[in-house]
């Protein structure tokens, strides 16, 4: 392992840029003989990936680079689904650099699932609650690959965030923008207002949550601001409180199965069970710790509410309730042995065509239009909390005058990254959870 090459990647603050924030460095491990580049963009209606792509595939090239050397890594797969390597002109097979191919995969959903890119693009199976190292393999995101090449190249630290605004709007748009940037003040730049009856989700259609736009801000794993109608599927479902759900499901689950027939994390042969998973939660089955433990094995992909129930039931919100709980007490589900995936898989993943007429967002699929970042603004809001891990420790105080990439609260000991201002300004709030910045 490189360590020099691991603590410069710590240093600039990179975790991973679409999921929970994990810093990037501590997912360096010896073992490792294949890199796979999560590049399958499964959310529909986001094109973040996908330009940056296009725009710079050299940094995406450069950062795989970088990893492979940290951590003696041969083999590099930059993982895309189909319509995009037709975008960008690549073909299956194909070299991009020394021990860097291209991996074509299919145009279902959900493919971008982790554990399903790795099955897609190596034909190993993580075991249930394993990490990929355990099949030597690590997985990074396009976008966190470009930050790591910013951050060891040239010394640049994570300030800025890439997204995709899109949804019912005019022109779905994707840029960069500073990292902690008021949403409401990026949707002014654009002229949006967002309509009555209509909600602002973080991230893609399916697995996005519903925020705020007042008091939200751009975070470093938000790749998308999705502005939908309430009532579509996508949003709806998001909507449900779960006293409402497990009433509903106490009436009208008919135990058909169908939710965990085409469960993803199910159909990888993990013992995930949505159909038992509701008849613990509407009392008609006995709650066993290992059922209970199974719940850690959902991805949230919203297969089981959005394509599978047809009594309206959300069997993913269900397991939401037992993953916090779960997630609070530190417990989750750990298989000692290999699984194998159930024969039919195949033929149950979801073609995103009709993925997305599911969710009802088919009339928004736009193509994402490049524009210019977006330099200065009003405030941003930096949270010292936003990877997993120890929170960064504060390192500036009110009144201090701050540069873009100045560092503003320091790596925790343990598992944690520093945090770097990510605009020219003055700070006007600091606690041990945010830094609030103001343009000068
Ligand atoms: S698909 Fe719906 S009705 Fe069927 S078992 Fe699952 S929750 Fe119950
Ligand atoms: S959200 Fe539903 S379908 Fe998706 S992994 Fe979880 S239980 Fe399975």
């Amino acid at each position: 392992m490189n360590e020099e090459l691991k603590k410069r990647i710590q240093d600039g603050a990179v975790v991973g840029a679409g999921g929970a924030g994990f810093p990037s460095y501590a997912k360096l491990a010896a073992g490792a003989d294949t890199l796979v580049i999560n590049a399958s963009e499964c959310e529909p209606l986001l094109d973040t990936d996908y330009i940056l792509m296009r725009e710079h595939m050299d940094k995406v090239v450069d950062g795989a680079k970088i990893i492979m050397e940290c951590a003696d890594i041969p083999r590099t797969l930059l993982c895309l689904k189909e319509h995009n390597a037709h975008r960008l002109s690549l073909t299956e097979g194909q070299k991009l650099a020394e021990g860097v191919f291209v991996k074509t995969l299919p145009d279902v959903y959900p493919i971008g699932d982790e554990l399903a890119t790795i099955y897609e693009a190596t034909g190993r199976l993580v075991s249930p609650g394993n990490l990929p190292i355990t099949k030597g393999v690590i997985v990074y995101n396009v976008e966190t690959l470009v930050n790591v090449s910013f951050a060891v190249r040239e010394g640049k630290p994570v300030t800025e965030k890439w997204l995709t605004i899109g949804g019912d709007v005019e022109k779905s748009v994707v840029l960069r923008v500073p990292v902690g940037m008021r949403v409401r003040d990026l949707f002014k730049k654009f002229g949006i207002v967002v309509p009555e009856g209509y909600a602002v989700i973080d991230g893609g259609p399916s697995m996005g949550q519903i925020i705020n736009p007042n008091i939200a801000v751009v975070k470093k794993s938000t790749k998308g601001l999705l502005i939908l109608p309430e009532l579509i599927p996508a949003v709806a479902g998001k909507k449900g409180d779960i006293k409402t759900q497990i009433s509903r499901a106490s009436s009208m689950c008919c135990q058909c199965t169908r939710c965990t027939d085409m469960c993803p994390r199910n159909l990888l042969g993990y013992p995930l069970y949505p159909h038992k998973m509701v008849r613990t939660a509407i009392n008609i089955a006995e709650m066993t710790p290992d059922m209970i433990l199974t719940a850690s094995l959902c991805c949230s992909c919203g297969v089981c509410e959005t394509a599978a129930c047809c009594q309206n039931i959300s069997p993913r919100n269900v397991i939401l309730e037992f993953k916090s709980i779960l997630a609070k007490n530190r417990m989750k589900y750990v298989a000692t042995e290999d699984v194998v995936a159930d024969e039919y898989r195949d033929s149950r993943l979801i073609p995103i065509s009709r993925w997305k007429a599911q969710l009802g967002v088919t009339p928004f699929d736009r193509e994402g239009v490049l524009v210019d970042p977006i330099e200065t603004v009003g405030t941003v809001e930096i949270g010292l909390n936003w990877h997993i891990g120890a929170p960064s420790v504060l390192a500036v105080k009110v009144g201090d005058v701050v540069k873009k990439g100045d560092k503003i609260a320091d790596a925790a000991g343990g598992l944690s990254v520093p945090a770097y201002a990510s605009i020219d300004g003055k700070v006007i709030y600091a606690d041990d959870k945010k830094v609030v910045i103001e343009s000068v």
